[in-house]
């Protein structure tokens, strides 16, 4: 059996599993009938321009083709950390140092991150945000221990 290839076209790092249907929803409606029938990976790495390809590598859609900013590519504007209800990264850092917000409980009230979840059709991903509210809780924290 010959290995299935996870490495990105242009970065040659190896990438994140996505589901099929996630890059379906992703990918800019005129692109959509381009789509394989078959999982795609994500490049992760924050300087490449590729966003989604396919282990046969004849599938590849950049930053271009995708609909949403991939909020941990280089100059991605807004930087959404929920994307099933728009919240930004800034959002949720500003809710923690202006609100007082502490945890995930906090962030749900004040922002409305993770209500009524999609992410396997609205994150690039297809994986809950859950993570990734987290760490920006994490840096609104840190900065505002800093400023004390
Ligand atoms: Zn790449």
């Amino acid at each position: 059996m010959v290995e299935k290839n996870d490495s990105c076209p242009i970065c040659k790092k190896a990438g994140d599993k996505v589901k099929n249907t996630t890059v379906e929803h992703m990918v800019c409606d005129e692109l959509v009938e381009n789509v394989k029938s078959e999982d795609y990976y994500l490049c992760m790495d924050e300087e490449c321009d590729v966003v989604y390809y396919n282990s046969d590598l004849d599938s590849v859609f950049k930053k271009r083709d995708v609909k949403v900013p991939i909020w941990f590519k280089k100059d991605a504007e807004p930087k959404y950390v929920c994307y099933c209800n728009e919240v930004t990264e800034e959002q949720v850092i500003s809710a923690v140092v202006k609100d007082n917000a502490e945890n995930m409980k906090d962030i749900v009230r004040l922002t409305g991150a993770m209500k009524n979840g999609q992410c396997e059709i609205k994150n690039p991903s297809g994986k809950c945000c859950h993570s990734v509210v987290q760490s920006a809780i994490d840096k609104g924290l840190q900065f505002k221990n800093k400023k004390n």
